[in-house]
């Protein structure tokens, strides 16, 4: 049987936020352009993830205590940020 051929794929831009780079990938499900940048992207991913529900935790925390209008605000806006970042 014939092997199929592989398609070449169309050059891309790097996926990592700061990179401007433009490489053809070898996969196609490849959106790094080195795994200098891969590594990065998703260390820096989870390090705002962590951020973000650190400060759900203690938006939670302040409102369970004094559920005040601020604490209320704080609260939803906190619970926004962590729905924006993993929805
Ligand atoms: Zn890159």
């Amino acid at each position: 049987m014939e092997q199929q051929e592989k398609k070449q794929l169309e050059p891309r831009q790097c996926a990592y936020a700061d990179c401007e780079v433009v490489f053809t990938p070898k996969r196609h499900w490849q959106r790094f352009c080195c795994d200098e940048h891969k590594k990065r992207h998703h260390q820096e991913a989870n390090d705002r993830l962590r951020a973000i529900t650190k400060r759900y935790v203690q938006a939670y925390q302040l409102f369970a205590k004094e559920a005040t209008d601020e604490a209320a605000i704080e609260l939803a806006q906190a619970r926004r940020a962590l729905w924006d970042e993993v929805s």
